[in-house]
């Protein structure tokens, strides 16, 4: 650490950008720091990277937290969390000009997701953070050695304490630890009997599920928030190696959420629609699951759609456009909405949830009336009034829907969910008897089309900007200015309808990951492999080996999207080239 101190030193008053020279390894008394990248301009985003590297035996944390992969991850999560906390207690920030000389973290959300924040080798654990040095003066400038001593000398080592000296730490500190571990493993057992069972869906009793605001992920004021309790007939329990927990479990099939208006419908499909995540302990959602291949389904006016079968829901329109291999550069609401469900289908998903509120209404129904005035072979459209029972019955695709209007819907549900001022109760039964019996639809068949194949010429990552005529080999980032966008060369792809895209992090990754999936597409020659072949091994990778596999500039910086929303996102590209017929 001396050594990083009379190095910083001689560089005062230097031009920014010698701090390049800082590039390498410094020993602190009980961890070692490293800078990753060196960002030469102040101000300039993403700032440096640096990494603390140590043992977390030697600060007296539990080996046993070292032992499974769910306990190194609730690890990892806890940590980047605390240094987080550590950084807001501790540190100044903002100690040179124009925002430089300060600690970041990356963005963290309320779930908890595979990282590269905190990475594990060996015994050993590096944990990867931001930061940026400090100027003097603005635009350029010189760097500031004063005050980036008391950085990384001083606030650097009461942030390092407070996150890693297990053996300081008060009893809060530790059961925050454990409840990150158990959510965790909670989870893997609760999967374990959904599986067995064929749930689609666990909803603990006692859980938060409404948020703060609809700008504010976090829960509800215990004041205020009405906690989930299961209707009894729905309820079930499951022995967990710690405590049993019941609540409701949801079966596969057709489920309807039904209600009044502003009774908590999209609400409880918010909270199944999040649950393929894990949240962080107080969150309120935390041991809610939903099983992995749930996918929530809106319409998407505008998106494009590069040669996807959408004839099971839309066949003849206007123009004599094919729907076997529909493209189009400027989707309707229920075009959009076809091809998101079978994007989902392509990728593997058996589980569409949909809420009335987000789909076209013409894609839901038609009623007695439109059809008198509009003659089947004049609507090129066939609702999914139609095809909910044929997905369940001919493919085991299952589906909750939440209806408010649309009551036509509750002849098909083998469940309905009764929301009454927030309080669930079962009312299948009750709508079995006011509407008779469950309404089957085997005669739709509904086929599932082959998945498409990617062609070679895709992913270029390069930008040209054509007026100043420079071009950049590689061009992947988030738009800061505007979330749910991503820049990919000359690709600027809207991902703002992806419900279960959660953090920017996520985004990013899904940026590197398109690259590496035109390293594959390269790699192999471009005949034979489908797009689906292609996402599954890189999932697959990325379960064997982590994020490490993405070679990112700024490590420490991604989170870990699902297969289903990095193939929403190829899906798009309005760059995107797909091969056949
Ligand atoms: P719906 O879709 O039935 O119209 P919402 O789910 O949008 O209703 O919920 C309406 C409002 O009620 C929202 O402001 C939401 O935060 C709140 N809310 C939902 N569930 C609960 C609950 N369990 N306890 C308290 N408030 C809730
Ligand atoms: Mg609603």
């Amino acid at each position: 650490m001396n050594r990083l101190i009379t190095t910083m030193k001689a560089l005062d008053l230097k031009p920014f950008r010698v701090i390049q020279s800082l590039k390498g390894t410094f020993r602190y008394p009980f961890f070692q720091l490293k800078f990753l990248r060196i960002q030469g301009s102040p101000g300039a985003h993403p700032a440096s990277i640096a990494a603390i590297h140590l043992n977390p035996a030697d600060y007296g944390f539990p080996v046993i937290f070292l032992q499974s992969r769910e306990r190194k991850r609730a690890l990892a999560e806890f940590l980047i969390r605390r240094f987080h906390e550590g950084i807001r207690r501790f540190a100044r920030q903002n100690r040179g000009a124009d925002g430089s000389g300060s600690f970041h973290t990356v963005e963290l959300s309320q779930v908890m997701l595979e990282r590269d924040a905190v990475v594990f080798n060996g015994n050993r654990l590096e944990l990867r953070f931001i930061v940026s040095f400090p100027s003097r003066s603005k635009g350029g400038g010189s760097f500031d050695a004063e005050q980036a001593v008391a950085m990384l000398d001083g606030e650097l080592n009461r942030i390092c304490s407070f996150t890693f000296d297990y053996l300081a730490f008060d009893d809060g500190a530790r059961e925050e630890l454990e409840a990150f571990a158990s959510v965790l493993e909670d989870r893997r057992q609760i999967e374990a009997v959904m599986q067995k069972e064929g749930w689609v869906a666990f909803i603990p009793d006692g859980s938060v599920i409404p948020r703060r605001s609809g700008v504010d992920d976090r829960p509800m004021g215990a004041d205020e928030a009405i906690e989930f309790n299961s209707p009894n007939t729905l309820k079930v329990t499951i022995p967990l190696e710690t405590k049993p927990v019941s609540g409701m479990a949801l079966k596969e099939g057709v489920t309807v959420i039904t209600g009044g208006g502003f009774h908590g419908k999209s609400t409880l499909q918010k909270a199944l629609e999040r649950g393929v995540y894990p949240h962080i302990p107080g969150d309120g959602r935390e041991r809610i699951v939903t099983r992995q291949d749930a996918v929530m389904i809106r319409s998407e006016e505008g998106r494009s759609v590069r040669r996807v079968d959408i004839s099971a829901f839309v066949r003849d329109i206007p123009g004599g456009k094919q729907t076997h291999s529909f493209s189009t550069e400027n989707a309707s609401g229920s075009t959009s909405q076809a091809a998101n469900i079978m994007e989902a289908l392509e990728v593997g998903s058996r589980l569409l949830l949909f809420d009335e509120d987000s789909c076209a209404t013409n894609f839901l129904v038609r009623d007695q009336l439109i059809r008198k005035i509009i003659p089947p072979d004049r609507e090129p459209v066939k609702p999914l009034y139609d095809a909910a029972r044929s997905l369940w019955e001919q493919h085991d695709i299952s589906s909750v829907l939440v209806v408010g209007g649309l009551g036509i819907f509750l002849k098909k549900a083998d469940t309905v969910l009764l929301l009454d001022e927030y309080r669930c109760m079962d009312g299948t039964s009750k709508v079995r008897s006011l509407l008779g019996n469950l309404e089957k639809q085997e005669k739709f068949p509904f086929d599932i089309p082959a998945p498409r194949e990617l062609s070679i010429r895709n992913f270029d990552p390069s930008y040209t900007n054509t007026r100043l005529q420079k071009t950049a080999p590689v061009r992947i980032k988030p738009l800061r200015k505007s979330p749910g966008k991503l820049e990919y060369g000359m690709d600027l792809i809207d991902l703002k309808a992806i419900p279960q895209l959660v953090e920017a992090p996520q985004t990013q990754t899904i940026g590197m990951l398109i690259l590496e999936l035109r390293k594959k597409l390269a790699a192999s020659s471009g005949t034979g492999r489908t797009m689906r072949d292609m996402l599954e091994e890189i999932e697959n990778r990325i379960s064997e080996q982590g994020l490490s596999i993405v070679e990112s500039d700024y490590p420490g910086t991604l989170s870990k999207p699902r297969l289903y929303e990095l193939a929403a996102a190829v899906n798009r590209m309005r760059s995107l080239k797909i091969t056949g017929l």
